[in-house]
């Protein structure tokens, strides 16, 4: 495995390999963290991104998640240890310094991951620190741990990115080692609160690019009300190395992006159903 280099809260992208920052923690201290949400563990900050959220976006990458997706282009993410601690506070103390950038370029706070809600006392606390210097909030996660916040919480989120990966659900346990229902279910939530949501969804070859499987996504998604968008992730190769040097058997070592074309019949599907995807 390798070595953490010193560690900067700031971070050039999601993709650089950050491991064991927070490996000399207590596991009293560990849990205290988990219970109270006065202190998180993040991959990292940040800054600039125009991918994760409208405008600009400063994106706190939180470590742990329970999930094991094929395709995680993070898996230093999924190891809460992995991230370093960070308080509360001071995280908060981060995101304050771009406040006026990130008003002017009509962007905001994205919390992801790794999966947000496996620490969902930081996350609520991140995102209410946010709302109180009104700062546009927005969490992408994978819905299974929604049940977490309460609807108070809820209502500090803008926006909320919700990653469908599959319907069919022995393929969606294949996919990622989890039912689908959790995720559909948060979805369902979100839309009885008008929570505003994206859809995203990663197109693999050969693994998600079954029409039928998307169509039925496209139908559950459109009838929800709430989805302004979808965004169609085509597959990609950049987080392969981290499995590699993590020492984690990879999956789909060979498999290859999906094409301009195939993506956009993915996407064509999803506008078939009512939906603006992209
Ligand atoms: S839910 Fe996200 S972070 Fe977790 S394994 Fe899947 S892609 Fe990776």
């Amino acid at each position: 495995m390798t070595e953490a280099a010193p560690v900067s809260i700031e971070a050039s992208s999601p993709f650089e390999l950050r491991v064991n920052l927070g490996k000399d923690l207590p596991e009293t201290t560990v849990k205290e963290a988990l219970a109270t949400g006065d202190m998180g563990f993040l991959h990292s900050f940040t800054t600039g991104s125009f991918l994760d959220g409208p405008g600009a976006r400063v994106v706190a990458w939180t470590t742990g998640c329970g999930w094991r997706c094929q395709y995680c282009h993070n898996p230093d993410t999924w190891t809460l240890r992995n991230g370093f601690p960070i308080s509360v506070q001071k995280a908060a103390d981060e995101l304050r310094k771009y406040t006026r950038g990130l008003a002017k370029m009509g962007g905001g706070l994205t919390i992801s991951g790794g999966d947000p809600l496996m620490q969902d006392r930081f996350t609520a606390k991140l995102l209410a620190a946010a709302r109180e210097m009104r700062v546009h909030t927005c969490i992408e996660t994978n819905g299974f741990f929604g049940e977490k916040l309460t609807d108070p919480e809820l209502d500090t989120i803008d926006l909320v990115m919700l990653g469908i990966k599959a319907w069919n659900d022995e393929l969606h346990q294949r996919l990622t080692g989890r039912p689908v229902e959790k995720t559909l279910a948060f979805a369902r939530r979100l839309a009885t609160s008008k929570k505003r949501m994206w859809v995203r969804f990663v197109l693999v070859p050969g693994l998600t690019d079954d029409p039928a499987d998307i169509a039925r996504i496209a139908e559950f998604a459109a009838g929800l009300g709430n989805v302004e968008r979808v965004e169609v992730l085509p597959f990609h190769q950049m987080g392969r190395f981290k499995w590699h040097q993590l020492g984690i058997p990879y999956p789909l070592e060979s498999v290859v992006e999906p094409s301009v074309e195939a993506t956009e019949k993915a996407c064509d599907v999803f506008r078939s159903a009512g939906l603006k995807a992209t």
